[in-house]
């Protein structure tokens, strides 16, 4: 890809768009009282997503852009536990009935930190309050380095049917200057244990663009990574923003490869996953022809959710944990991100909701759009607009940055078509950062 169109659009402060509008548009005025009015207005019959957010882990991994903190102590991770039931069931309280459940996430922070009682415990309980469906998704994100045997067995036991393993570089010299040491062995004894115990459905995490990645490293990583045969593959590019996150601070920049060389370890480990027989999917997926990300994309039903791509086709995602995002029809609600404040709330009886965003007809047709580009690589601009009741002239004409992207290349536009070009998916977030409405400030 030309230097050029990288110098231009590559900007790590873009939004990823996982969810539209994006976190820096909530506020304070969707509070718990608003919260509570759409939980008692969802249908009692559309299945629901829960992910559940677990703040711990027992070492911290530099480049993390996740809300989550260090104990080494149990105590912390227990008592928080006690609250996260208190806040299902006050959540339970609200919806008016039971809500049927396609799809459960385990995230964090490393969610088996919570140990193999607390979790079946949990489990028990969601299955109490909510009606799990009997082919519904379980996943869970696992940190290979603090998997234990017992706990492999439990997430096994407790129906848990996929994992989600980080990885990031299987280099010990980028494992040492993120700090996160992990050996190729810690990664393949998770793999099989998870397997062992039914959980056959693995993903893995990987990361370019760390300090002191190369191509010949992160292509490396892929091989090993391919040798262990996932399902599928996340392949996220690290994002330096350590204005925003403290912990980023402890990176080398120095050592940091820029947008071209960025660019470059992106596409060879594509190029890697490919000739292995993995199919791309949007942004930074990759995944084996009969999964269902590969399956949903040929469909052209793939999503975008706040945990990235995915074939669940909820409407409603129901979120529990310190920072946890829940889409609840009307519009998003946020948790509390600091774990203390967020036990205030539940302790006192209340919801930990501390911010959000009422969706308006505008914003759901740039979600729209946002989504398709982002899932697909193209969209229909105007057949969304006319499903959504707007008018396609005047919506692309006021989208200025587009004229741009077509003039540098990067987009072919026929008659209200937008196709991003191939070699540009690298820059494909700044092709739907036009359709942003909020993105005030343009790093063009
Ligand atoms: S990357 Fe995972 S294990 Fe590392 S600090 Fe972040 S949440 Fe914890």
């Amino acid at each position: 890809m030309q230097t050029s169109i990288l110098d231009k659009y590559c900007d790590a402060r873009l939004p990823w768009y996982t969810i539209y509008p994006t976190v820096s548009e909530f506020s304070a005025a969707v509070s718990a009282g608003a919260c509570e009015r759409w939980l008692r207005r969802l249908p009692g019959d559309d299945p629901v997503s829960l992910y559940l957010h677990v703040p711990f882990c027992r070492s911290i991994c530099w480049y993390c852009g996740f809300p989550t903190q260090l104990t080494c102590r149990d105590k912390p991770i227990l008592d928080f536990v006690a609250m996260l039931r208190d806040e299902i069931r006050l959540v339970a309280d609200h919806v008016p009935q039971a809500l049927p459940v396609s799809d459960v996430h385990f995230g964090g922070g490393t969610p088996t930190s919570i140990g193999p009682t607390a979790f079946l415990e949990l489990l028990e309980l969601l299955r109490r309050c909510f009606m799990f469906s009997k082919m519904a998704t379980i996943a869970i994100e696992i940190d290979p380095r603090a998997l234990t045997a017992e706990m492999a067995e439990t997430l096994g036991a407790a129906g848990v049917n996929r994992a989600s393993i980080g990885v990031q570089s299987f280099d010990p010299i980028v494992q040492k200057a993120v700090n996160r040491v992990q050996s190729e062995a810690q990664t393949a004894t998770a793999v099989e244990r998870l397997r062992r115990h039914g959980i056959r459905r693995i993903n893995f995490d990987l990361i370019f663009g760390l300090p002191n990645q190369t191509v010949p490293s992160c292509v490396q990583s892929a091989k090993t990574a391919i040798a262990m045969r996932p399902d599928r593959l996340a392949v996220f590019g690290y994002a330096h923003v350590p204005s925003y996150m403290k912990r980023q601070r402890l990176i080398d920049e120095e050592a940091l490869p820029d947008n071209a060389a960025r660019a470059e370890q992106a596409a060879a480990v594509a190029d890697t996953l490919v000739a292995a027989g993995y199919r791309q999917i949007g942004l930074d997926h990759f995944a084996l022809p009969d999964d269902e990300l590969t399956l949903a994309q040929k469909a052209g039903r793939l999503r975008r959710n706040s945990l990235g791509y995915s074939a669940d086709t909820c409407k409603t995602v129901i979120g529990f944990g310190p920072s946890a995002i829940g889409r609840l029809g009307d519009g998003y609600v946020q948790n509390e991100i600091a774990t203390g404040s967020y036990n205030q709330h539940i302790r006192a009886g209340r919801l930990a909701i501390s911010r959000g965003y009422t969706l308006t007809d505008e914003d759901r047709l740039h979600a729209a759009i946002i989504e398709r580009l982002m899932c697909d690589l193209q969209v229909d601009v105007s057949a969304i607009c006319a499903a959504h009741g707007f008018d396609p002239a005047a919506f692309l004409d006021s989208a200025e940055r587009l004229e741009m992207l077509a003039e540098d290349g990067v987009v072919d536009i026929d008659k209200g078509f937008i196709r991003v070009k191939q070699e540009h998916r690298f820059v494909l977030r700044a092709v739907a950062s036009a359709f942003d409405a909020y993105l005030g400030r343009s790093p063009y």
